[in-house]
């Protein structure tokens, strides 16, 4: 059975003090619920999260990672780094790493590969841009990127894989795709996946939506059949808000 996700990217917010007081908020507001709930603050904080939320029942993820192992890389993190300090999962492909930081669907996979090299589970983001969905190429552009970034894995390390589809329209605009829209692109992906390694990798692939999602939307968008939960960025940054996100399953 495929699981129900809530993850919250916090990207480049929230200093050492607020995130402690981000997650005291988090664990003291929580209610006992099936969603899993994953945060992701910024590299320099993930020990503090890892500590802080031990046996609170919070998954701590990377927003990002290098594909090497080690070496002359000023500045980048490596999946050993990582798991080191028990971080286990790893945001790859956010928009905002494709635009800013020209990352490519080809490296894109050679990162795959290195977190699953090192048992991590990979929160895989992709989307269309709006000028791809405004000349109706959208499908396409979504089974190119995961073609070029995920089909040369074999079927048991989706085990390890979650899907996050963002359109890139939607981050950050206060746009959301309609739960239509989000309905027929997951179950575009999830027939996709049938197709390239069937029915039960499909069935347990766990498709996450993302793009402005906030309290007030969540509900319908997560009522959709194959929209397993969602990856949150600017709502995640208030307890509440992320929260009743969370229970909105
Ligand atoms: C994101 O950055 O992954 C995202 C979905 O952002 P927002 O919720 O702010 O649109």
């Amino acid at each position: 059975m495929r699981k129900h996700i809530v993850a919250g990217n916090w990207k480049m917010h929230k200093n050492n003090q607020e995130t402690i007081a981000l997650l005291e908020e988090i664990i003291e507001k929580k209610e006992a619920n099936t969603t899993e709930i994953v945060v992701a603050p910024t590299f320099v904080n993930l020990l503090t999260a890892v500590e802080n939320t031990k046996g609170k029942g919070i998954t701590v993820a990377a927003q990002n990672m290098h594909q090497a192992e080690g070496g002359a890389f000023t500045g980048e993190i490596s999946a050993s780094m990582l798991t080191s300090i028990d971080v286990k999962t790893v945001i790859l492909g956010h928009s905002e790493r494709r635009a800013y930081f020209h990352e490519t669907d080809a490296l894109l996979a050679n990162k795959v590969d290195t977190a699953l090299k090192h048992n991590m589970r990979v929160i895989f983001c992709f989307g269309e841009e709006l000028k791809d969905r405004q000349i109706d190429n959208h499908f396409k552009v979504i089974e190119y990127q995961l073609r070029d970034a995920l089909f040369h894995l074999e079927k048991s390390d989706w085990s390890n894989i979650v899907l996050a589809y963002e359109p890139v329209w939607a981050i950050g605009t206060g746009e959301t795709a309609s739960p239509a829209q989000a309905q027929e692109m997951h179950k575009f992906i999830r027939t996709l996946i049938d197709k390239v390694y069937g029915h039960e990798v499909a069935d347990n692939v766990s498709i996450l939506y993302g793009g402005s999602v906030k309290p007030d939307n969540a509900k319908e968008i997560f009522s959709n059949p194959d929209v397993d939960g969602g990856l949150i960025g600017g709502a995640a940054l208030k307890a509440e808000d992320f929260l009743a996100i969370v229970n909105a399953f």
